[in-house]
Parts: C-alpha cells; structure tokens; sequence
C-alpha cells in the first residue's frame, strides 16, 4: 500500500539523511536530493554526544556506527605553551543518566552512509543524487521542488519539505530567511595526520589545548582504512592567506608548535573551514522547514553543530508524524522552531562561543583562573556531572521533555 503522506528532504549530509530515516520509519514516503554525486566525505564532524547516541540506536544505527568509530570515554583540556594536562573529565559520571555514557568518534559522512543503506531499504523512498534543488513553490496543499538532475531539469512534489542543505542552504535563501550573526575573521584548519598523538604526548582521543597566541585541538577518528588518523585543528591568523595556511613550511610550524617531534608528522589531509556563528531568523515558512547547518552554524569547539542537527531532524520527524499521521493540530507545526531555535542559541551558540574563549584566553590572570576553575569541577563530582550534563546536550534534550 502507498504511503499516504509525502515528505521531501534537500541535503543527503547527516541531517537530511537522519531526517529522511526518522520519516521513512514513521510511515511518511520520502525522497532525498543530494546536489553531489556522493556524500561529502571531508574531515569535519566525528563527535557524537551521548543524547545524540541515543536517537541513533533509536533509528536502529547503533551497532554498526559504534563499529565503524572509536568510543572516547574521557576528554581532555591542556595547556598547550606548557604541555600539561589541566585536567580530564569522565563521561561514565553520566551512567545513571544515558545508557551510552561515552561520545563516539565516528565520521559524519560514515553515519550518511549508513542512514542511506538503511532508507533505501523502506518503501517509498527515493535517494537522487546528483540532483540540485534550485526553487520551490508552495500553497496550502503541498510543495513543488524544482532540481536540476543529472538528465536535466526535475519537479518533484511532496506534502511537506525539509532544507537540510547546509550553511549555504539554497531553501534558506528561496524563503527569504535571515542568516543571523556573524563569521569569524580567523579560519580553522584541520591536518589529518596518520601519526599518533596520544603515544608522543599522552593525550586522550579528545584533547583541547589552550594556548593564547594558538590553541589546537586534537581527535582521534577511525578513518575510512580503520588504520586510525589524528586530526589536529587550530585557527589561523585572521590575516593570513588560504595559500599560506595550506603550504607546507605553515603546516609543518603548526605541528611543531603541538609538538617539536611532531614536525615531521606525516600530514595526509588539509582543509580550511570559514567559521560562523549564525541562527535563521526562522526554521520555517509554511510546509518548507530548516534542519542541521541550514538552520544554524557554530565553531566546532565542543563538537556541537551536527549534535545540534540531528536533534532537529527527530523533532521534526516526530512533529510531522503527529500532525499528519495522527491528526494532532497544525498549530504543533510551530512549536519545532519556538523549541529549537532558542535551544540552538542556549545550548550550542552560548557553548561553543564560549568554549572558544576558553582556549584562547589572552590574559594571563584570566588564563590562571579559567585553568583552576576546570580544574574544580572536575575535582567536584556533583558539577562534574553538571558540566557534563550541559557540554553532552542530555540538559537540552531534558529542557524540552
Ligand atoms: C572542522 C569541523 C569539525 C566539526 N566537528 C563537529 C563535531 O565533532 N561534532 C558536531 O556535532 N559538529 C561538528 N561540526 C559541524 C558539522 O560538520 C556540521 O554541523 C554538519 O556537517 C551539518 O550537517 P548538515 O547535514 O546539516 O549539513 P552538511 O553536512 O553541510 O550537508 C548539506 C548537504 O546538502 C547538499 N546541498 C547543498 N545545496 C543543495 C541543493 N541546492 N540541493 C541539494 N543538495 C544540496 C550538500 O551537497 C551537502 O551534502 C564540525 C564542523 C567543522 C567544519
């Protein structure tokens, strides 16, 4: 039998794809359009926070995206100018609260994959590829996508569209919504090395390393070989070029500066990202709704945007669900952006801005006392708990509940 209601979702990066899941298991047809011709594969997120483990076990992933990351129980904050741990916080603090007291490190674009491979096993639902959303035309009844395909121009149409299509969404635009905030002068740069920081240096799987002139952060993910690679970001200066950031005499200082011995790290990746701080001034217009990065974008200290995301996507899966397939009132259909607006700028805006000053911190008093205040409620077991509580979104997710 046909699936009654159609949802169409733009963007197959980790929160379309959720998105798209999280609707086909609740009954909905779908379709998703990915404007490449594969997912994007580039080294961004690879943090995953215990409330977000859960909605992956929920959407039946758990196993196999354990399996294909590394669990990191603990994180680390450093001091970078003198190579020493400031202190270590223990996610297993957390037991009595999630069954997955521990983040995993899994590359987003392997849980793509996976949430792919799994919707293309539901009825009903559809994966293009290469297919670029390009306009959109709604009234009371439905929405029309127009895309441009791989044999040419495509319309699609559906009862409700999702724009999970990243920071430089193309539905944000087509709607006219505000994208508000600002962008970083600095970029971030991140070099994938296959060396192995945690046996030169100690550190644990997630390390961030305070420095005023530059901080970095360390990560370890499993890779695409599972051969294990670190990846190590850090900013760059607000006035140096994207040619100088990536040429070698920069990038072999900025590993020297982690580590004299790691100056001759073996890099095999390097990216550069512009960094922003911004909320759509709506997540929705009509039957057209905002999901993931199209919805909002923050500095990845503290590994929250994508965590972020697919707390959207399951919102808005389970808001659909009620309003189409079990008759609640439309009205419900608002409270997706007056839920998760203001817990994206509570939550992930606050943190990660904060989280940024943290590792920056110029002056010396204030870096004195930023340290001994780490260092306390991790020493605490009741705000060690609380930090937790906030930095793994569990206190968000328990906000809306
Ligand atoms: C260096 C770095 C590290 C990060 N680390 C973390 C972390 O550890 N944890 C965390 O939670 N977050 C992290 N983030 C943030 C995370 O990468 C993003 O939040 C995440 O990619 C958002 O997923 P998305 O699916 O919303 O958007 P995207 O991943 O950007 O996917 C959007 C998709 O839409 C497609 N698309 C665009 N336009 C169209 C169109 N017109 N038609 C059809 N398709 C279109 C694109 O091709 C793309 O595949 C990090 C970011 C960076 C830069």
């Amino acid at each position: 039998m046909t699936r009654q209601f159609a949802v169409l979702v733009v963007g197959g990066g980790p929160v379309g794809v959720v998105t798209a899941l999280a609707c086909a298991q609740r009954g909905f047809r779908v379709t998703l359009l990915e404007a490449e011709d594969k997912v994007d594969a580039s080294p961004r997120a690879a943090t995953t926070h215990p409330s977000t483990l859960e909605i992956i076990a929920g959407l039946g992933l758990f196993q196999r995206f354990v399996a294909e990351g590394l669990v990191a129980r603990h994180f680390q904050f450093w001091d970078r100018v003198t190579r020493t741990l400031i202190c270590e916080f223990d996610h297993d603090v957390l037991r009595d609260e999630t069954p997955y007291p521990f983040v995993v490190q899994t590359e987003q674009h392997k849980l793509a994959n996976l949430g792919i491979e799994e919707l293309r096993g539901h009825t009903d639902c559809a994966v293009h590829f290469s297919t670029r959303v390009t306009n959109l035309e709604q009234d009371a009844d439905g929405v029309q996508v127009f895309a441009q395909g791989p044999d040419g121009p495509r319309k699609f149409g559906a009862h409700w569209v999702v724009g999970a299509d990243g920071g430089r969404s193309t539905v944000r635009k087509l709607l006219g919504i505000e994208f508000e905030g600002y962008t970083w002068p600095e970029r971030f740069i991140v070099l994938t090395t296959t060396d192995d920081f945690q046996r030169v240096l100690g550190c644990c799987y997630r390390s961030y390393f305070a420095d005023p002139v530059e901080w970095t952060n360390l990560f370890k993910v499993t890779g695409d070989d599972y051969k294990g690679r670190w990846r190590a970001v850090f900013p760059t200066r607000a006035d140096e070029t994207d040619e100088e950031a990536l040429s070698d005499t920069a990038v072999r200082a900025r590993m020297g500066r982690v580590l004299p011995s790691a100056e001759n790290f073996a890099v095999v990746h390097r990216n550069l990202y512009k960094v922003h701080q911004r909320v759509a001034a709506n997540f929705r217009k009509g039957r057209v709704f905002l999901a993931g990065d199209a919805a909002h974008v923050n500095n990845p200290i503290g590994g929250l945007g994508l965590n972020c995301g697919i707390h959207d996507a399951l919102e808005l899966a389970e808001t659909l669900r009620a309003v189409a397939l079990e008759g609640v009132d439309a009205g419900l259909l608002d409270r997706y952006e007056h839920r998760r607006r203001p817990l994206n700028i509570q939550y992930v805006q606050e943190q990660t801005i904060a989280n940024k000053k943290r590792l920056e911190e110029r002056d010396p008093h204030a870096r004195v006392a930023r340290f001994a205040e780490l260092r306390a409620i991790a020493a605490d077991p009741e705000r060690h708990k609380q930090f937790l509580m906030r930095t793994s979104l569990i206190e968000s997710v328990r906000k809306v509940h």
